[in-house]
């Protein structure tokens, strides 16, 4: 991603109220952190518990969503995916999110929901967390085609909650 100023997520998102997007609590580490190494900026909302945000830059353009997390988590004992990153992980480090749709969809209650990382740091993810039958290959090679794909996989999902 290339680096935003606070104003700019604020401005980004398309699901929330004007009041919403200017109270909600950015990343602890926003000032330190590395863009080059976002595809997607995911992180939860340190002052609301089941709130979080994506936001990403698709087509030139900053589009930031308000997710919320289900409240009953999945076990920790069974396996789960993110089907942002496709991180296999124990069920309770991954959290349906639902997000409200923009226009009357939105208004009307419509949400689309799925499965994420709970603390939504897909983007760390994608270079950390790689898959045992990749391993053999060039990691640079990974970590650039996994990168790809949660770019694609997010841009999804931002589709389908702008959708009309
Ligand atoms: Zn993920």
């Amino acid at each position: 991603m290339t680096p935003l100023s606070e104003t700019e997520v604020r401005r980004s998102f398309v699901n929330c109220s004007r009041g919403e997007a200017k109270t909600l609590t950015l990343p602890r580490d926003f000032d330190e952190l590395d863009w080059s190494r976002q595809v997607v900026l995911g992180w939860r909302d340190p002052k609301a518990p089941l709130r979080g945000y994506l936001v990403a830059q698709v087509d030139d353009e900053t589009v930031g969503i308000a997710v919320r997390a289900a409240e009953s988590s999945m076990s920790g004992r069974t396996a789960a995916m993110c089907l942002l990153c496709q991180t296999a992980q124990p069920g309770d480090a991954v959290s349906l999110f639902t997000a409200r749709r923009t226009g009357n969809a939105g208004r009307n209650g419509n949400t689309v929901g799925t499965y994420v990382c709970a603390d939504l740091r897909c983007s760390t993810r994608v270079r950390t967390e790689i898959p045992p039958w990749l391993l053999d290959r060039d990691p640079a090679e990974v970590v650039a085609e996994r990168s790809l794909e949660l770019r694609e996989r997010v841009r999804g999902f931002l589709d389908s909650v702008r959708r009309p």
